[in-house]
Parts: structure tokens; C-alpha cells; sequence
């Protein structure tokens, strides 16, 4: 079964709910009967509610930038999955680098979360990849199986179908430094040699990995086109609709 690619926007800290409404309204024309790829709008939290409502019959999905692990309980400025869920959210962005390296997300962390997902039936976008310094001193390998290795720890095969997993390196991620297709292909290939060893093959073959880091309108084909790469995690260019809908249209 060919992987169905997925793309989708990662708005991070921009966007008032007015804004998001704007970009749905000028955006969903530009993909009306997209069936080629599945496409994700992941707004800020305040945003989620107009956002899920303006896509109702799209079939564009929305999802959330983040979460916590717990169903609920006093965790101040958290946000749980059974809220995600309730609102009608249908993915969540789980371990990006931002929140790796300015809220000290480890993977264990990441891991609670993701199964705290899979558990309530959001579909996870997992996010793994290594600093510039990694890459530098040849550690690209190793830092990318302890973070797949972490993340996807104690996950059983038979629940891991809706798991994705997006390779971003840190360098290439608000840069508009992307990794040639190459580097990502070969990544992308590490990343599902380890998913097929933890949790066999039939279970890695059928995982898609998207690729984040600097995607734009006029490089989406050629990564696109690697037969490893399974979509995009797009943040800067998909803050504008005519620039985003350009990638899905790649
Ligand atoms: C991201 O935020 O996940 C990302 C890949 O950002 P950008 O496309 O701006 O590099």
C-alpha cells in the first residue's frame, strides 16, 4: 500500500483566531478536492476552535501544537488530549525542537506524551532531528535512533499505525538552510530502519515520515519526490495561504 503523504502547517506562535479564519477562508478554495495528500492546519491553542470549525466538510484535519500526557488534573497551562479530542481536533505536533530546547522536552517526556495520543485516538506527528553540532561531528546516526528509540519506547506494533514521525533537522528549521533531498532520504532511511527493528517491517513500510526544515513552494517537488519522504512539516511558508497551498499543489 503506497503511503499517503500528509502535509501539514505548523503556525507555531502566530495567528490571532481572526488571522487563522482569514488564512481558512482564502486557503481552502486552493485545495478544494485535494486528494493526492492529506493536509493538516496545526494552529495555536486559541485558535484550534475557529479553525476546526471553518475546515467542517474540507477534509482538511487540524491539529494541535502540543499537549500534555495527562487526561487532566493540576497541571497549570496544560492541555489535554480528552480536550484535544472534545474540540474535534484530529492530530497533535508532539517533541519539536522548539519545545525540546526552550521547554526542556526530553523524549521521555515525548513518549508519555504519544502514547497519551494513540490512547485517545490523535493521530501523533512526532518530531526527531539533530542540532547543527550533531550533524557537524558526525553524530547525525546516533542522535536520530536514541530519539526514535525514546520516543517510540514500549509502543506496541499493534497500536503504532497512526504514528507519524517528522524528521526535522534543527539546522535547516527557520534557517531557510533545507537539507538537499539526499540528506533527507538518507535520514529518513535511518529512522525507518530503526522503526522496522523495533516494531517490524510491515509496521515501518507503512510509516510515513514527513520532512521539516525550510520547505518551500519552490522546493517542495524535489523532496517530495524522494520515495523516502512522505510529506511535509511546514512552518514559515505556511503562515500564507497562497504560499502554503503552492506546497500542496507541489
Ligand atoms: C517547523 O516549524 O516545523 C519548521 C519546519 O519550520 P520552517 O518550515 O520555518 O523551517
Amino acid at each position: 500500500m503506497p503511503r499517503k503523504p500528509l502535509i501539514a502547517a505548523n503556525w507555531k506562535m502566530y495567528k490571532t483566531p481572526a488571522q487563522a479564519q482569514e488564512f481558512t477562508k482564502n486557503f481552502l478554495p486552493l485545495v478544494a478536492n485535494h486528494e493526492r495528500d492529506e493536509i493538516v492546519l496545526c494552529p495555536s491553542f486559541t485558535s484550534l476552535s475557529v479553525v476546526i470549525a471553518a475546515v467542517t466538510g474540507s477534509g482538511v484535519g487540524v491539529g494541535a501544537q502540543n499537549m500534555y500526557s495527562a487526561d487532566e488534573g493540576a497541571f497549570t497551562g496544560e492541555t489535554s488530549p480528552v480536550m484535544l479530542k472534545a474540540i474535534g481536533a484530529t492530530h497533535v505536533i508532539l517533541g519539536h525542537s522548539e519545545r525540546r530546547q526552550y521547554f526542556a522536552e526530553t523524549d521521555a517526556m515525548i513518549n508519555r506524551k504519544l502514547k497519551a495520543a494513540l490512547e485517545h485516538g490523535l493521530t501523533p506527528i512526532v518530531c526527531v532531528g539533530e542540532v547543527l553540532a550533531e550533524r557537524e561531528s558526525g553524530k547525525t546516526n546516533e542522535v536520530l535512533l536514541r530519539q526514535t528509540r525514546g520516543v517510540l519506547a514500549g509502543i506496541a506494533a499493534a497500536q503504532a499505525a497512526p504514528i507519524v514521525i517528522a524528521y526535522e533537522p534543527v539546522w535547516a528549521i527557520g534557517t531557510g538552510k533545507t537539507a538537499t533531498p539526499r540528506i533527507a532520504s538518507e535520514a529518513h532511511g535511518v529512522i525507518r530502519g530503526e522503526v522496522a527493528k523495533l516494531l517490524g517491517p510491515p509496521v515501518a513500510e507503512a510509516m510515513r515520515i514527513l520532512y521539516g526544515g525550510s520547505v518551500k513552494s519552490d522546493n517542495a517537488a524535489a523532496l517530495m519526490a524522494e520515495e523516502e519522504i512522505d510529506g511535509a512539516l511546514v512552518g514559515g511558508a505556511s503562515l500564507d495561504p497562497q504560499s502554503f497551498g503552492k506546497i500542496v499543489k507541489y
